[in-house]
């Protein structure tokens, strides 16, 4: 079996290194000189920590990344509702979530694949189109170099040219709300005693995020439409936010970095075309709450790579169609969900909490255990 892999991110380096240890000849094809280490995805769920486990690549997550064994919502006055990962101790081997920036986890694939003598990697080459037909698919190059194959993994991120090539529809729309994002070392648990490293602060339908990452807390508003980039950016403005939630919060914390980017709900019309299949960004992308895309990518990967191996084209055509009823099911509307939420959203959460069959179930769903078959 020969497999052309394009994308280097998360999705593609997964995909590569499983066909690669089933012992495929894998060419992995990368636009970029190298990984790239933006700050993008912060949180690996349990079903990905087992996968990355099982390659042998969860050694930076386990070793560096924050264990996080609650989910916490609340009020400025206390804590409305808590939930604790141990509950689905006996689910699987991870019973919590891990937050490390997803470049704190991409070397490690590359650093296993780069062993494999059935894998090349080409850093630095740019596909530009596909062709294929009943023999081979074939990757054509920038500089008109063609690499053939039995089979195609596009894994190149939500701006895919292949999939446009290709005339795989990606309809969907931008959510109104822009993500800002402050980093910061200060820690929020002296305003908010007992904070947990993933929270959700609610106060008069307004709600701000915390997330505790190895070397700061990240804390997430969102930017309502009519607010213009550089007002959101501003530190009154972010002050003027932060103070509308948590009235404690009289200064604006010190904060390393900030970002604001848009994020939209997108799913491509089919994951397979001949033998191209489509795998994470390129086939779905969805707004960042509760930490989902990357996770559902890597599944992807997973689902799709070991299908290729163990039945072919066949098999991974009929894995990607599974993996896009999970998307359209299971991904967008539990995204959704999240963000939609609200002062009511704070009472159905504290309800669930109270049952723990309910609660149990909240948590698999948040923890994605029933997104993907290991
Ligand atoms: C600010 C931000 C925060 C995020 N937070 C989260 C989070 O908390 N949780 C979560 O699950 N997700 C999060 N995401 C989403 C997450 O980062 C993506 O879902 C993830 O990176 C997708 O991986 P991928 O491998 O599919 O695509 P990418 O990581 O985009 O990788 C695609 C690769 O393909 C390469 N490429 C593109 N075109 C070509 C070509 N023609 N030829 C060769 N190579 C090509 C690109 O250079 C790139 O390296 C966040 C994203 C952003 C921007």
């Amino acid at each position: 079996m020969k497999a052309i892999v394009v994308g280097a991110g998360p999705v593609g380096l997964t995909a590569a290194l499983i066909l690669a240890e089933g012992g495929a000849e894998v060419t992995l094809v990368e636009k970029r000189e190298g990984l790239n280490t933006a700050s993008r995805a912060s949180t690996f769920h349990p079903p990905t920590i087992e996968i990355l486990d099982r390659l042998g690549c969860a050694g930076p997550l386990l070793a560096e990344g924050v264990a996080v064994e609650r989910i916490q919502y609340r009020t400025p006055e206390g804590v409305a509702a808590e939930f604790a990962f141990a509950l689905l101790a006996g689910e699987t081997r991870f019973p919590c979530r891990r937050h490390l920036e997803q470049a704190r986890v991409t070397p490690a694939l590359l650093a296993r694949l780069a062993r494999r003598p059935n894998a090349r990697l080409r850093f630095g080459a740019e596909v530009v189109a596909v062709e294929q037909d009943g023999q081979e698919v074939r990757a054509v190059l920038a500089g008109g170099e063609r690499l053939a194959a039995d089979a195609l993994i596009a894994a190149d991120g939500a701006h895919s040219r292949l999939r446009a090539a290709l005339g795989i529809g990606f309809p969907g729309f931008a959510y109104p709300h822009r993500v800002l994002r402050l980093m910061t070392e200060e820690d929020p648990s002296a305003l908010l005693p007992g904070l947990a490293p993933i929270s959700y602060l609610h106060r008069g339908g307004r709600s701000l995020s915390f997330l505790r990452m190895p070397e700061c807390w990240r804390i997430i508003i969102r930017v309502p439409p009519d607010t213009p980039d550089s007002a959101a950016l501003d530190d009154g403005w972010i002050l003027a936010r932060l103070g509308e939630v948590l009235p404690a919060c009289s200064r604006l914390p010190r904060t390393l970095h900030r970002d604001l980017y848009a994020a939209s709900r997108h799913l491509a019309d089919r994951f397979h075309e001949g033998r191209v299949l489509l795998a994470g960004d390129a086939a779905h992308l969805t707004n960042t709450r509760g930490g989902m895309n990357m996770n559902a990518g890597i599944h992807d990967a997973w689902a799709i790579a070991r299908a290729l191996l163990s039945g072919g084209l066949a098999a991974a055509r009929a894995a990607a169609e599974e993996r896009r009823r999970i998307a359209a099911e299971k991904l967008l509307p539990r995204t959704d969900r999240s963000v939609t939420g609200g002062e009511g959203w704070l009472e159905r959460v504290r309800a669930i909490a109270a049952d723990p069959a309910a609660a149990r179930a909240f948590l698999r769903e948040g923890a994605m255990l029933d997104m993907v078959a290991l």
